[in-house]
């Protein structure tokens, strides 16, 4: 097996903040392998700084791997061998296993969602479209702009939180919106109070991550037992591992193929959650349609998607699932096994000039 990987710079139509943070340009790290046959898989880690991971550390993980040791043949062996090298680097391993799996459901001569079992009911999921924290005037363009899409996720855990609703309110006054704290609210009070007035607007679905991740127990099920809202494990819950505390803490749990290690791992995450009664949903981080594709693959096992991270990019290398109008589709995808992801834009560069140099690990 040989491997290649390379970095990519993805635009972002309009600066994205969060309760952590922000930015404008979002570096992703492609992998490549191939086999002896020439059968290819590709991969992508989209590296969360929130868990001490950027392409930095994804690029070391690559460099020290054999990529002999890995085999579109044996897609578990081969993960196990990658858990053996580290404890964490689990975006270099979402990508890998990403690109393991593509390459082994193209062998299997299906798409990574009949490889799994699951299937894809076209014209059924809805993605949801998020809009970053802003500046009320700004919230309020960005959610006319977002008009096509049926349901939004907005970002808060700000003080300004009542003015960034207001906003969005006074242009989409009836609109279904997921609400995502990311760990903002500090306090339970603090916490219960947000609630309380979110659920007075009507339209809210639920509530992501309300408090911090190191939050005790009892504070947690406190918050879950009074909540109006159903609340949402997504830093709280990185794997099948975290599936007791959860379960106990929140009423359903976000998924992201980055934070799980991959499309198995993510697989794994998602069953165990529908099988203990959670709800489920698949997230995402800014990606390309590699990454997008690839949680989309997995919308069977998922009552709620967010997988608009290459939406809201203006420089998407690759082509996949699409989301007209937020439903997602296959429809239009070029390749019929694997990811159904092709590339659209110029093969990234190895002269080391375009600042996505190529790297080959043989
Ligand atoms: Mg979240």
């Amino acid at each position: 097996m040989k491997l290649r990987f390379w970095r990519e710079q993805l635009q972002l139509a309009n600066t994205w903040t969060i309760a952590r943070g922000s930015t404008d340009v979002f570096e992703v790290v492609m992998v490549e392998l191939t086999d002896g046959d020439g059968v290819s898989g590709i991969g992508e880690a989209a590296p969360i700084r929130r868990y001490h991971e950027n392409p930095a550390t994804v690029e070391d993980f690559l460099k020290r791997l054999d990529p002999k040791q890995l085999s579109f043949a044996d897609v578990s062996g081969s993960m196990d061998h990658l858990a053996s090298l580290s404890n964490g680097d689990m975006a270099a391993k979402c990508a890998l296993n990403i690109a393991l799996v593509d390459g082994a459901a193209k062998l299997a001569g299906k798409p990574v969602h009949d490889y799994f079992g699951l299937g894809f009911r076209e014209n059924h999921h809805v993605t949801s479209f998020s809009i970053g924290i802003d500046k009320p005037n700004v919230i309020h363009r960005k959610v006319l702009e977002a008009e096509q899409y049926p349901v939004l996720k907005l970002k808060v855990g700000v003080p300004d939180d009542h003015a960034i609703m207001t906003a969005l309110r006074s242009v989409a006054p009836k609109k279904a919106v997921r609400v995502d704290a990311n760990e903002g609210w500090k306090t339970k009070e603090e916490a219960l109070e947000r609630l309380q007035w979110l659920a007075s607007d009507g339209h809210i679905q639920f509530v992501e991550q309300p408090m911090p991740q190191q939050t005790p127990v009892r504070d947690l099920v406190w918050l879950k037992e009074r909540s109006p809202l159903p609340l949402l494990a997504d830093e709280s819950y990185h794997s099948a591992a975290d599936l007791a505390h959860c379960a106990e803490c929140f009423h359903g749990v976000n998924v992201k193929l980055v934070k799980t290690g991959g499309v198995s791992a993510g697989y794994a995450a998602l069953k165990a959650a529908r099988d203990a009664g959670l709800k489920t949903m698949i997230g995402c981080m800014i990606e390309t349609s590699v990454l997008i594709s690839a949680a989309a693959h997995l919308a069977e096992l998922c009552d709620f998607l967010d997988v608009d991270g290459n939406i809201l990019t203006t420089n998407d290398p690759y082509a996949g699932v699409t989301a007209k109008r937020g439903i997602l589709s296959f429809n239009e995808a070029m390749a019929k096994t694997g990811l159904r992801v092709t590339r659209v834009a110029a093969e990234a560069a190895s002269d080391g000039k375009s600042g996505s140099r190529v790297v080959e690990n043989v």
